[in-house]
Order: structure tokens, then sequence, then C-alpha cells
């Protein structure tokens, strides 16, 4: 098989190259290592370790040459920064975690392993994934390989830039407000969050554990699927919050009939906010939906734009908690000089937390301190079951939800400067799903302005991952903006 071939193929097609030998693990592992040396400039991987990756890839090869190939076997992914793991340093884009080596995989990188896939390596992502824009990483910024002067989005930009750029066929992401959503959107690929609860947060270095949740992203539904389903499942032992829900074949039915499937369509994911040209992509994804036999159902979300305010509440709430454990004894950063515990833990944190983190964890210890607790974090966590409740009502009427994934296309890097609030409100189309815990996922829908790619998003109901993929699939079927390709890559 032609080397330039090799980055082409899917998951699924790469993993059937694989075991009908036409192409060795080790061939497609070093293939895409080179690719990832070649555009080091996107910074999309953050480390590569290619020992422990080929070792990996003549274990895959043995195991193929023995007739037990797992669903992945041989096949090359990478993962986000924020998944530990045992062979490549885990930092999740933090100074703090400078060269942390963990003694342990992450469960879901446990779970793809188990199914034959071999690491690349692991990608650069906004600090402890707070960001929009991949620019809050401490190790360096991503750039959209559409246009490179533009952000990927973020938190998972080095992912999905990873996948758009062809450097790796699949790789892993987390959302917890969106983080794989927004960017696979802004880099034109396709990326599902499950519903909270279904992938394990074991080994996912945490931000905000209620809202954190990890998936797959590739550059077509059916390789979603393919991923989903290795990495889905209860672990009861290691994490308290995994559902005692049993891994499902996602791809079982991606070819369903979407006749008669009814999508309701927020209102409020339509109004002002939304950019002209992402109106018009989503606009056309619809009426292709209706091609297929779906019916458009109008429905309200009404809190959407409380979903800003309650979801910076809660997010940093969680984050000051859980990155209370950096405090330069236990994880990577101490800093050298310091006089007593108290100014060591002051100056580790000033010096390994970038300006966002820090941001957050002044916001999140307010709104948690006594006589604030009340009136930001309770409230907020009231309003939080208020937009649950919304989507059970707008689920009465509908089988799946769709709208835009983000009022505009890619904006360029630096253009926010140092306004996190532009940042922030750019997430409000997908803050409500991750609010409620539910499934959501991007799907290729078009192209806006500066011809940047445009996503469509698909919430479903808890569970519907396989409805959701199944809806998606069937638009690939139909349509072949999944398939388009930045210029040069
Ligand atoms: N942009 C959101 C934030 O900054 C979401 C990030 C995420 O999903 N990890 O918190």
């Amino acid at each position: 098989m032609s080397a330039a071939a090799l980055h082409d193929l899917g998951v699924a097609e790469l993993a059937a190259a694989l075991r009908e030998r036409k192409v060795s693990s080790v061939e497609a592992a070093q293939h895409f290592l080179a690719r990832a040396k070649a555009h080091q400039n996107l910074g999309a991987y953050v480390a590569l370790n290619e020992d422990a990756t080929l070792a990996q890839a003549r274990a895959a090869d043995a195991r193929i040459s023995a007739g037990t190939a797992g669903a992945l076997e041989g096949v090359p992914l990478a993962h986000k920064d924020i998944f530990v793991t045992r062979h490549f340093p885990s930092t999740a884009g933090s100074k703090m975690l400078a060269g942390y080596q963990s003694p342990f995989d992450a469960t879901v990188v446990t779970k793809l392993a188990e199914a034959g896939a071999v690491t690349l390596g692991k990608l650069n992502c906004d600090e402890f994934a707070m960001g929009s824009a991949n620019e809050n990483s401490a190790i360096s910024p991503v750039r959209n390989p559409w246009d490179t002067d533009r952000i990927p989005g973020g938190s998972s930009g080095g992912s999905a830039c990873a996948v758009a750029a062809r450097l790796a066929p699949a790789v892993t992401g987390t959302d917890t407000g969106g983080s794989i959503r927004q960017p696979a959107s802004f880099c034109g690929i396709t990326g599902i969050k499950p519903t909270y609860g279904r992938a394990s947060r074991y080994g996912m270095i945490a931000f905000a554990s209620s809202l954190d949740q990890a998936g797959p992203m590739a550059r077509s539904a059916s390789d979603c699927a393919l991923l989903l389903s290795a990495m889905c499942g209860p672990d009861p032992d290691r994490d308290s919050t995994s559902l005692d829900v049993p891994a499902e074949d996602f791809s079982a039915k991606l070819n369903d009939s979407l006749d008669g499937l009814r999508i309701g369509i927020p209102a409020e994911f339509f109004g002002e906010g939304l950019s002209a040209d992402v109106r018009a992509a989503v606009d056309a994804a619809l009426k292709e939906y209706e091609k297929l036999g779906a019916r458009l159902v109008p429905i309200t979300l009404p809190r959407t734009e409380l979903s800003i305010p309650v979801y910076y509440i809660i997010a940093p709430a969680e984050a000051s908690s859980n990155l209370s454990r950096f405090d330069g004894v236990k994880f990577g950063h101490r800093a050298k000089d310091y006089t007593d515990l108290v100014d060591m833990y002051k100056k580790t944190r000033a010096e390994g937390f970038g300006d966002e983190v820090k941001r957050r964890i002044m916001i999140g210890t307010y709104v948690l301190s006594h006589g604030y607790y009340d009136a930001y974090y309770l409230q907020a966590q009231k309003i939080r079951r208020m937009i649950a409740d919304d989507f059970q009502n707008a689920f009465q009427h509908c089988d799946l939800i769709a709208g835009p994934v983000a009022p505009t296309v890619a904006w360029k890097l630096g253009e926010h400067g140092s306004d996190p609030l532009a940042d922030y409100l750019a997430d409000i189309f997908t803050l409500p799903a991750s609010l409620a815990g539910l499934p959501g996922m991007s799907v290729p829908a078009g192209f806006g302005e500066g011809n940047m790619p445009v996503g469509l998003q698909l919430i479903g109901n808890y569970f519907q991952e396989s409805r959701l993929l199944n809806a998606a699939h069937r638009f690939q079927q139909a349509t072949d903006f999944h398939l388009r390709r930045p210029e040069g890559f």
C-alpha cells in the first residue's frame, strides 16, 4: 500500500488493511510519526515516544499474525494530554506538570489499547482543559490546518488539529463545556461526547468532575462509533460516577432509516448572536435532514443564556477544589526558593499555573466561600437542574435536537486578546448539554466566513449515542463535508 494513501484511510479502512496484512502496524505508526514531525509547526503534538509506539505496533502486528486481533488492532491513535499515560509524559498543557510521568494509564487509554490501538503520542490542549481556543496551553498555541492564522478551538485543539491535518486517523478528546464539539466544528471533523458517566474519568486529569467526559474525534461518525464502543463501560472500582451501563456496539445502528425522526430546533440557538454564515450552513444541513426523512419540530430551551453564568460558576468551583492537589508536594512543579511551607505553596502555584487557571481558582474559591455559597454556587446548581428539566420537556416533542455548535467559525489567533469573556460567550450552544449531562456531537456541515468549517451540533437524550451516530452517519452518506481536506494536508 502506498504511503500517501495511508493517512487518507479512515479508522475502519485502516483496521481492515491491517487485518488483511496490506500494511503493518509498524508501517502505519511510522507513517503517522513522520507526518507528526513534518507538521510540528501546527503545535498539535506535545509528546512522542517512538520506541514505545513502535513496541506497541510490533505487539499488534504479532496479534494480527496470531489471529487474535481486536477491533482496532494496530490502528495508531493519539490522546489529548489530559489523559495520563505510562509511556508518555502527561502535562494537561500546564507548566505545573511539565515532564510528569504517570505510573498508570487512564481507563480510556487502557480500553483502547485492549482493543488493539497503538498510541502515537500526546496532543496539545488548553491548560487543564480550560479554554475555547487552545491559546491557554502553557506549551504552545495550536494552529487550525484550514487557516494557520486561526485557532483550532479548544480545549481539545491539538486533537482536532491532528485529525484535520491527517496526523492521526482518530484521537481522544474531553468535553467539559464543549471541548470535543467546538474544536471538531472549527476543524471540520466529527466528535462525540457521550452521556456523562458512560466513559470512565479515571486517569483524566480533573477539571470539573461533574462535567468532564471523554469521547472520540475522527473524520467520520462511523469511525467515532468504533472508538466510542471501545471507550465506554462501567469502571466501578475507579470512578464512582461511571454508570453501570454496559458497553454498547455503537456501530450497529448506523444505517437505520431517519424516516419520521423528529429533530427539535431550539429557537434560542438561532437568535441574534448567531452569525449569518454559520446559520446558512446549519439551515442547509437541516434541509438535508428533511430530505432524509426527518421532520423539524420547533422547540424551546428557555434557559440557554443562563448556561454561561451557571457553567462559569460551577466549573471554576469544581476546578478550584480539584486543583488544590497541585501544591508542590505530591505532583509536578515545586518552586526552588522558599522560606517555609506556606511560601512554598504560594510560589509553586504562582509559577506553575497560567492566568486563566488562576482566574478560575479565584472565581471558584470565591463562589464557594462562606457568605457567597448560597448566592452563587447554590443558585447555579438550582438553575443547572432547570436546564436539565428544559431538555426533558423538549424531548417530549422530539427525538434529537439540532443547532449550531458555536456562534461563529474559528477566529484568528490572538483575536480575543486578553478578554476571557469573549471566549466564554462563544460556548453558549455547547454548555447546555454539558450541564444536563447529555450526549452531544459535532458533524461537519459546511463552510462559512474565510472558507472555514462549520459544524452541526446534535444533542440526544441520555444514552442516545447510537441515535446521534446514526443521524450523523446518514448525513455523511448524503454529503461530503467530512471528506474535504485542508489544502496541503
Ligand atoms: N470552553 C469551556 C471552558 O473554557 C469548555 C472547556 C472544556 O470543555 N474543557 O471551560
